[in-house]
């Protein structure tokens, strides 16, 4: 693992000493341009649970020129997860969905054998955009279902000593979130009071990864910021965040380890080489549906590299 740390933070569950990786981002650019901190899929970390995408976006000033603008593009074999800490996004899709996305709320698009979306800044926003963009592997039973969106503007919020926590996907203290997910997960925004540290629960049959939203923070004893992601492997009870800052935000995913191997390119995740020649060849000839109301191109799809794709 690209553990950054000279001293790798650990944590003691019943006697089981573990430590915590902290992984570095890669920066990308999306369709506009934008730069991203792309945290996962690394090369020393695939997925995390399910997880298979992580982008950390923001704050970036938005009020001028067009803002966020990512052409109508083609999905395959996953869910595609928008979460916000500050600004609006609008989302068009094949199936004729629109959604305006604010702060505390989930899209949740699920692809199933194919769909094509364009997410803008709409007009009237926001001067800051501030988010992320996380893509859910689907188990090969159900990689293939029918497509479907799904905009979950009400969830579940539990109030407790120390921390505010959001249940995005999953379930915590016995609150379940709506978001329709296909292999057991969690995705929690825990906001911790400043100069405080609150232990979050966790599952010790899953593994997790924390993002720290606004800034330095300790994550069971390591030190994370925007850009790096803290992962911890299963058999961990509970994780202790601690912002270092004025605010402390936390994004934390979960999940039982994936252990299906994926081939992902671009904008789709499969199983073989072949799956993403062929959808790749789908979305060139137009074969994929269209998102109507988009004032503009699609994405042309990326020259596929010589030779196979390596499985995750
Ligand atoms: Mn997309």
């Amino acid at each position: 693992m690209s553990n950054l740390e000279r001293e790798p933070g650990v944590i003691t569950t019943s006697g089981v000493v573990r430590a915590v990786d902290v992984l570095e981002a890669r920066k990308a650019a999306i369709g506009d341009g934008t730069e991203v901190r792309r945290l996962l899929p690394q090369r020393a970390l695939r997925t995390v649970g399910a997880w298979c995408f992580l982008d950390h976006y923001g704050p970036d000033d938005v009020s001028r020129g067009v803002g966020m603008h990512v052409p109508p593009h083609p999905h395959i074999g996953l869910q595609t997860a928008t979460w916000l800490f500050q600004g609006h996004v609008l989302h068009r899709d094949s199936l004729g969905s629109q959604a305006l996305i604010r702060p505390g709320e989930l899209n949740l698009m699920t692809s199933g054998r194919g769909i094509v979306h364009a997410e803008e800044s709409p007009r009237g926003r926001p001067a800051t955009l501030h988010g992320l963009q996380l893509w859910i592997a689907l188990p090969d039973g159900d990689r293939f279902t029918d497509p479907s969106f799904a905009h979950h503007a009400v969830l579940p919020v539990v109030e407790e000593a120390g921390a505010i926590v959001t249940v995005a996907v999953g379930e915590y203290r016995g609150e379940q979130s709506p978001a329709h997910v296909f292999t057991p997960l969690a995705g929690y925004e825990v906001n911790v009071q400043a100069g405080a540290a609150f232990t979050l629960p966790t599952r010790p049959d899953f593994e997790y990864a924390v993002v720290a939203v606004d800034g330095a923070a300790t994550v069971a004893g390591a030190h994370v910021e925007p850009g790096l992601l803290a992962h911890l492997p299963p058999g961990v009870t509970g994780i202790e965040l601690e912002p270092e800052g004025a605010r402390g935000r936390f994004f934390v995913i979960g999940g039982a380890p994936f252990a299906e191997r994926l081939v992902m390119w671009w904008n789709f995740v499969a199983r073989t080489s072949e799956e993403i020649a062929q959808a790749r060849e789908d979305w060139a000839a137009g074969r994929f549906a269209t998102v109507r109301g988009y004032a503009g191109d699609p994405l042309p799809a990326p020259a596929l590299p010589a030779g196979r794709l390596c499985p995750r």
